[in-house]
This record gives structure tokens, C-alpha cells and sequence, in this order.
């Protein structure tokens, strides 16, 4: 890990220098001989001048590499090293290719990292993006040169029975003995050139299911999902979601699958959450892993999409990937929008499509925003860089979706098909750039917004920061008009103070009094300018405006909404998504309103109209069970702190206890209604039906806890505890525990208890233990001498991410109330884990980095406390520059 720490002042990336490569890499042989202490990689390359590059030496990428041999046409040749770098001048001249070896050794078992070439559990595997290749041999470590690649594996055949690598297999035996025994090699061939972020290798004991499918030109493909023995009872719904990727991606954009064999391989040591290497995607387990006993709702939901976004890939991202790494969202925001349409695409009901929506957005807004509010914010094209590991970023990721999305709306959902085979036909092949993207999708649809302000719409690819979306009305009763007047602006972000105005499309209807649409007034005005006004005609009645429905651009909307209207639009919107936010826009003026106050927090912070509308809400009998669960979800701490300027997370997590104590007392004969009216104990399906019903008993059994906690009626957690034993499946076992830890009921421990024993030998349900514990509501402080209990726990093991994740940043990143003491010890306990983590896996301690980017928001004494810790953490000598990046931004003024 020293290797990777940069001595002197870290190097800016910038997007302005880009440079195509001096040399190309036609193909790639590489030869490895397994094994955990000392893995001998020999690298033998085709590589030739780029013609269109002045003559100068060849640079290649190396990391924490040990170099025995380089040879150019078969004789040794002198090079030198600087830094990291394989320097070698004296190449043949001309731009005939020539044949460059290089035969070096690394250490999988000591890569804690886990990028390069690692070993988890004994088992090898690669995780090469963004720049992991050059752990693994000398490279122009870069995705705009593509190679063929011809692999040969070689290792144990006891030890690595299973030996893959991407594309094709087209031979395999035994090798001589070594001195462990029997040793076999595997060689394959990839069909498609690629860039090396797409290389990929794993080695070891892993069984598999397989699935053979006709694609619809009547081309077989073989489809593997590897595991290792005992989980291959919970591939099954990886699996139908990959073959419903596939169907998905040839029905909705025409798109087939390339290749013969699909792999997915599965790894509990993982730095993030999947890799879309070409034919052989990586995996997280808690991506992968699912049966209805040791999987929730929420994680089948995840396999999905995770599946999904890999598999599609394999178009936007493989076969055309990124010129540079600046133009990460070309190929992550887009999958990001194909893994949500393809989610959305997989539900029969307009309300479950709705659901989804709301739960991307409720991401966005809540952390998306945040972010690029913070010191960290970045368009989603950033323009420099000190560690490309940091930019893999709610940013670059969700509101690059949107960003997508809106390029949709803008030509239609014909247009941007039409848009899509453009871009293909163009670009497939190449390593490409944003611009590059827009202009096909505007080019395809030469009459739209979008083509028309196609140079001003890229401010969304430029510019950080959320915009506001100002919006007032005015109704004139004797002209029958209504007049919407929109403008917009955008705070300044670090390095722009000034921004250009957006391209924001804006969904519009309108109601009338009666909450009924009026026939006519639903349309989608395009804001282009600062400012701009839109009359309706024929409104017959002052109106109640529906703005922004289904969240048609990622900005705030402010617009002066009556209690009144709100309570409407809540009642009759015929859109769903604006339908939950009116319920959310009432609870957040609440909440504020009881922030803001002098004095004591209120008791019951939630007025009658509220209350009684959340109780037509829970009691209306046409409303789908998810989206009630939704509705009846107060707003984050989160979320409610982007509201203030000033955060007081004690104030926050307070109040919106209390809101929740309010809504469980004074609703419970509605809670426990709907709890006996939606609990079912039949086979569990993950469809969304039923895991809509199954969210809100979790939610009705929260409440009932809640409010039996401060009754004392031993009722409802005895049903709780019962249901922790004798539940049908993980989403109701869980919950059920949920409801006794958060709402510190006295029967927790010995249902916590009970529940480790059950799942002791289940990674994933582990995670979720220690994630629900750190997660819980802070009663008094008591949450973290608890986390520091629990990691001296025998079943934690800081180097696993999944685990750290599930302990220490659940308590860093997730429990707000927990988190922010006044005596500062919770940032203690960031900073002294950011400095553990940091010397053994810096791309993990950058994202708990991460947790204090909002310091300057906080009021006394939580400021002072964390800018202190930040102070001591970026004094460090030894930091990673990932983390260096990090404590060094949120620093800076
Ligand atoms: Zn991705």
C-alpha cells in the first residue's frame, strides 16, 4: 500500500489535458502462475506508434509491481523507472508494431486494497477499474486504448479448480506436477477488443448454475452464475434477472448480447457493489445472493437492478467506453437510467413504476444533493481530479441519470431510441466522449428542445449544484388564465461562483378545487432562459398547479404552496410522484417550523390536517400498499438538514422522533389495522404487490412498538419478538427485530441474540445485524460505546468492506442522531477508523471520509468538533491520496 502514496504534492488531474496516446496496443498474451504469495504475470504485447502522435517514449503504468524482464522483439533493451512509471526510449522507430515482454511478479494475498489482483477467502479475483490493471503487469492503463486480450491461466488444480477469465475458453489441461501436486492452465480468448479497466480474472473452488437461452436471432448462449458451495441456493433470482436484462435490452433498445458465455461471479471482499468486465461481471454477494430466507424485499429489488446495470453495460460501457475517465457518466449515468428504466419495465402497475421513481428520487435527494451542495460537489463531468476512486459519485452515478432522463423527456421515448441507434451506429468500438453522447441523441431528433439548446443544455454536464426552480402562479377569473411564471437560479460551487441558466424541463398540470385534472393544461415547459412565463387558457376556476410531476429535472422547487393546495394535491394528484410530495412538503414545513422554534421541542409537532391526512391516506382503500409506505415515511434527518443553514443534528433527530411518536399513538388503531389486514403468511414472492404489503406491515409493526414502548403495553413487541422467531422469510423476521431495536424495546437483546445464532454463518444477514444496531435511534448516547462494543465483536472483521460498511459507516454515515455528539466523541471515532482504514484500503477510508463533508453546516459545538478531527486526519504524513483528496477539499474555503 506505501507504494500507492505519493510523495510531494499530489498531482491535479485535468480534464483540459487530455492527450491521445503515444503508443497503441493491438494485442495482449498474458501468461499468470497462481499463487497467493507471489503470482508471476508475463505481459507479451503487440504494441506500434500512434501515427497521429509526435514520436517520444513509451510510459507505462505500474503499481506496487515487481519487474524481472523487458524485452522488445525477442532482446533484452534498456528502460528506466520513474515514480510508478516503466519508462522505455529506445523503441524501434517507424510505426510497424513490435513485440514488447514484460515478465513481472505481484502479491495477491498481501493486496488489501482489493484492487489489481487479490485473493478473498482463497479464491483470486481482479477488480481492475478505474486504474487496477497497473497492479497487475506494466500498461498504458488507460480506456482509450483498446486490446485483444488472449489469457492463460495457470495454478493448483486442487486448490483453483475453476480457472476463467473473459470471453471464450478454447483450451484447457493438465500441466506438469508442481511441488503442491497436480497443476492444470485454462487459455481465453476475448472476441472483443477492450480497454484493461475490463480485464478480469478469478481463480478457486466455486460451483455454478448454468443456463442455456436462445437469443431472438435464434444464437445460443451459455449464462454461469459462480459461487461458492453452499450458495448456489441463492442464485436463482440473479439469475432470471439476468435473462431479464437480456430480453429487456434487445426489446427496448435492440440490443443483443455478444458473446457466447456470460459469467457472473460472486466475492464477499468487494470495494463497491458490482463490475461490468466484459463476460465475466464481478460481484459484491450482497448483490447476487438472495432466497426469501436470508434476503429481504429490498435486497431481491437490488439483485435486480445491480444485475441489470452490469449486464447493460456490456453495451453502455464495453462496447463504447470513455475516451478518458472525466467522461465517467457517459457510461455510469446512462446504466444508472437503463438499470431504472429496466426496473421500472419489470413492474405491470403504473403505481408500482411510480414507487421506483420515488425511491431513485428519495437517493437524489437526500444524498445526491447533499453532495453537491458540500465541498465535494462536481458536475457530473468534473474537470479535474486528484484520485479518479473518489469520482465514482452519487453525482457522475444518479444525477447523471437524470441528466439522461431528461435528454429523454426532451426528444421523446421514440426519439431517444432513435438517439440510442445513432450513438451506436456512430461509436461502437470506441472510447468516446460525453459530447459525443448528447450530440447523437440530439442529432436523431434534429427538431427537438434538446437540438435546439443542445450547447446550453450541456451546462448540465459542466456546471455543479442543484438548481432552484422559482415558480408563482396567478389566476385571472375574468380572462380564465392562469399564469405560471418560472425562473431559475443556482448557488455558487467550489471553483463556480456563477453559473448559466439550465435546460429544465418542467411537467405541469392542473387541478381544480375538486383535485380533478383539468382537460388540456398538462404539458412540459421547457425552461431555457432565467426566467419565463406560460399561460393557460380556459381554466374555468383558480387552479392548484402540480409542478415538476414525476420529477422531470433534479433541481429544488420552490413554489408558495398553500397547506391547502398541498393537502389536495395529496388527496387527488394524478400523479403519483407529486402526490407523495405534497405529504412530504407538509411534513418537512412541520418539522422546520418545530426546528426553528424557541424553546423546548414540541411534544406533538404534527398538526390535525396532517394527521387526519395521513390517516385517509393509510385508510383509503385504492391506494397500493408501497406507495401508502412511502407516504407514511417522514422525511430523513438527512434530507431535513439540507433544509437549514444552520444544523443542529440534535434539534433534527428530536424532533423528528417526536413527529414519530405522534404519528404512532395518535394512529394506532389505523397501525393495527393495517397490520392485521396486510400481514399474510403465504409463500413468499418478491413481486411488488406483496413486497409493498410486506413494507408496510414493517412500518404498522414500527409504530405499534413505538407507541408501545411509552404506553408499556407488552402487546405489540411480543407479536414482534414472536415474528423473530417464527417468520416465513427474511423481510418479516427482519422487521421484525428492526421494530424492537428501533424502538429500544427491552425484548431487543434477546431477539438480537436469537437472530445472531440463527445466522451466524450467514455473511450477509451478519451485516445486517451489525448494521441495524449501529443504525438504531440514539436513546441518551447509548449507540456508541455499543458500536465500540460490537467491534470487538469475533464476527467483525474491519478489513471486509461489506463489514466495515455495515458497522462503522452505518453509525458515520446513516445515524445522524448518533453521530453528531455535543462532547465530539462520535468524531473521534470517524477520525481515528478514516486513519485505520486508510492504511490498509484508501478508496474505502475516502468514501467514511466523506461523512463530515457538510462540517460547515453545523451549528456549536458540532462545527468546532469536526473541523478539528478533520484537522487531525489531514495532518496525517502517511495518507492515501484518496483520502488526502477528500479531507484536503473539505478544508478548503
Ligand atoms: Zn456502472
Amino acid at each position: 500500500m506505501m507504494n500507492s502514496l505519493h510523495e510531494g504534492a499530489p498531482t491535479l488531474i485535468r480534464r483540459e489535458d487530455y492527450a491521445a496516446p503515444a503508443f497503441l496496443i493491438d494485442s495482449v498474451a498474458l501468461t499468470f502462475d497462481l499463487d497467493p504469495a507471489k503470482t508471476r504475470v508475463l505481459n507479451q504485447m503487440r504494441v506500434r506508434r500512434n501515427p497521429d502522435v509526435p514520436a517520444q517514449a513509451l510510459r507505462l503504468d505500474g503499481e506496487d509491481l515487481n519487474l524481472a524482464r523487458v524485452l522488445v522483439n525477442g532482446a533484452g533493451t534498456s528502460f528506466k523507472l520513474d515514480g510508478q512509471q516503466l519508462v522505455l526510449e529506445n523503441l524501434p522507430e517507424g510505426t510497424e508494431p513490435f513485440d514488447l515482454e514484460i515478465f513481472t511478479t505481484c502479491a495477491p494475498a498481501s493486496n488489501t486494497q482489493l484492487m489489481g489482483l487479490y485473493v478473498s477467502q482463497g479464491t483470486f479475483f481482479t477488480q481492475c477499474e478505474a486504474e487496477g490493471f497497473r497492479r497487475i503487469t506494466y500498461f498504458l492503463d488507460r480506456p482509450d486504448v483498446m486490446a485483444s486480450y488472449t489469457v492463460t491461466l495457470r495454478a493448483d488444480k486442487a486448490t483453483y479448480p475453476v480457472l476463467l477469465s473473459n470471453g471464450n475458453l478454447v483450451e484447457e489441461g493438465a500441466l506438469e506436477d508442481g511441488p503442491n501436486g497436480p497443476r492444470h492452465y485454462a487459455k481465453w480468448v476475448d472476441p472483443h477488443k477492450k480497454p484493461c479497466y475490463l480485464f478480469a480474472l478469478v481463480a478457486g473452488q466455486l460451483v455454478r448454475r448454468e443456463q442455456k437461452i436462445i437469443a431472438r436471432n435464434g444464437q445460443e448462449h451459455t449464462l454461469q452464475i459462480y459461487v461458492r458451495a453452499g450458495d448456489l441456493d441463492k442464485t436463482e433470482h440473479a439469475m432470471n434477472s439476468l435473462m431479464a436484462s437480456i430480453a429487456w435490452d434487445e426489446a427496448r433498445f435492440g440490443l443483443p448480447l455478444d458473446l457466447e458465455r456470460f459469467m457472473i461471479v460472486a466475492t464477499s471482499d468487494f470495494n463497491m457493489g458490482a463490475m461490468e468486465n466484459k463476460g465475466l461481471n464481478i460481484f459484491n454477494t450482497k448483490f447476487v445472493l438472495a432466497n426469501p430466507a436470508t434476503a429481504t424485499d429490498v435486497d431481491y429489488a437490488n439483485v435486480e437492478s445491480v444485475v441489470g446495470h452490469e449486464y447493460f453495460h456490456n453495451w453502455t460501457g464495453n462496447r463504447v467506453t470513455c475516451r478518458d475517465w472525466f467522461q465517467l457518466s457517459l457510461k455510469e449515468g446512462l446504466t444508472v437510467f437503463r438499470d431504472q428504466e429496466f426496473s421500472m419495465d419489470m413492474v405491470a402497475s403504473a403505481s408500482a413504476r411510480a414507487v421506483k421513481r420515488i425511491e431513485d428520487v428519495r437517493l437524489l435527494r437526500t444524498a445526491q444533493f447533499a453532495e453537491d451542495a458540500g465541498p465535494m460537489a462536481h458536475p457530473i463531468r468534473p474537470d479535474q481530479y486528484q484520485e479518479i476512486n473518489n469520482f465514482y459519485t452519487l453525482t457522475v452515478y444518479e444525477k447523471g441519470a437524470e441528466v439522461v432522463r431528461m435528454m429523454q423527456t426532451l426528444v421523446g421515448r421514440d426519439g431517444f431510441a432513435r438517439g440510442m441507434r445513432l450513438y451506436f451506429e456512430r461509436h461502437d468500438g470506441q472510447a468516446v466522449t460525453c459530447d459525443d453522447f448528447a450530440q447523437a441523441i440530439a442529432d436523431a431528433n434534429p427538431d427537438s428542445h434538446l437540438a435546439l439548446l443542445l450547447p446550453q443544455f450541456k451546462h448540465w454536464y459542466s456546471q455543479a449544484g442543484t438548481p432552484r426552480l422559482h415558480s408563482q402562479g396567478e389566476y385571472d377569473a375574468d380572462a380564465q388564465t392562469y399564469t405560471l411564471t418560472l425562473s431559475q437560479s443556482c448557488p455558487p460551487s467550489p471553483g463556480q461562483p456563477v453559473k448559466a441558466p439550465f435546460v429544465i424541463p418542467v411537467a405541469v398540470g392542473l387541478l381544480d378545487a375538486q383535485g380533478q385534472d383539468i382537460p388540456g393544461t398538462a404539458r412540459t415547459v421547457v425552461l431555457s432562459d432565467t426566467s419565463a412565463s406560460v399561460v393557460f387558457e380556459h381554466v374555468p376556476s383558480a387552479p392548484v398547479p402540480s409542478i415538476l410531476r414525476g420529477f422531470s429535472a433534479p433541481v429544488v422547487l420552490q413554489h408558495a404552496y398553500t397547506d391547502a393546495e398541498l393537502l389536495t394535491l395529496l388527496a387527488h394528484d394524478s400523479d403519483a410522484f407529486n402526490r407523495w410530495e405534497a405529504g412530504q412538503r407538509l411534513a418537512l414545513r412541520l418539522a422546520l417550523a418545530a426546528i426553528q422554534a424557541d424553546g423546548d421541542v414540541p411534544t406533538e409537532p404534527l398538526d390535525s390536517a396532517y394527521m387526519d391526512a395521513m390517516r385517509a391516506v393509510l385508510q383509503a382503500p385504492q391506494l397500493d400498499a408501497a406507495f401508502k409506505e412511502l407516504v407514511l415515511t417522514l422525511p430523513s434527518e438527512t434530507y431535513i438538514a439540507e433544509q437549514l443553514d444552520m444544523v443542529d443534528p440534535q434539534r433534527i433527530h428530536a424532533v423528528r422522533e417526536a413527529m414519530r411518536l405522534q404519528l404512532a399513538t395518535a394512529l394506532q388503531t389505523d397501525w393495527a389495522h393495517t397490520f392485521e389486514s396486510h400481514h399474510d403468511n403465504g409463500a413468499y414472492r418478491p413481486d411488488p404487490v406483496s413486497s409493498g404489503r410486506r413494507a408496510l406491515v414493517g412500518l404498522a409493526l414500527h409504530m405499534l412498538c413505538l407507541a408501545a414502548r411509552h404506553s408499556g403495553d407488552p402487546v405489540w413487541p411480543g407479536k414482534a419478538y414472536q415474528r423473530v422467531k417464527d417468520a416465513g422469510n427474511m423481510t418479516d423476521r427482519f422487521q421484525s427485530l428492526s421494530a424492537l431495536v428501533s424502538s429500544g424495546h427491552e425484548l431487543a437483546t434477546a431477539a438480537l441474540e436469537r437472530f445472531h445464532a440463527r445466522f451466524q454463518r450467514e455473511e450477509l444477514v451478519l451485516d445486517k445485524w451489525f448494521a441495524l444496531q449501529a443504525g438504531a435511534p440514539d436513546h441518551g448516547g447509548h449507540i456508541l460505546p455499543m458500536v465500540q462494543q460490537l467491534l470487538t465483536h469475533p464476527d467483525f472483521h474491519i478489513k471486509n468492506p461489506n463489514r466495515a460498511r455495515s458497522l462503522i459507516f452505518s453509525y458515520c454515515n446513516a445515524n445522524p442522531g448518533a453521530f453528531h455528539r455535543a462532547d465530539g466523541a462520535g468524531y473521534t471515532f470517524w477520525r481515528d477508523h478514516v486513519l485505520a482504514i486508510n492504511a490498509f484500503n484508501p478508496q474505502v477510508a475516502a468514501r467514511l471520509a466523506r461523512a463530515l463533508d457538510r462540517w460547515r453546516q453545523l451549528a456549536e459545538p458540532y462545527r468546532s468538533a469536526a473541523c478539528a478531527a478533520i484537522e487531525h486526519v489531514a495532518a496525517q504524513p502517511d495518507l492515501s491520496n484518496d483520502v488526502r483528496e477528500v479531507v484536503t477539499r473539505a478544508l478548503a474555503d
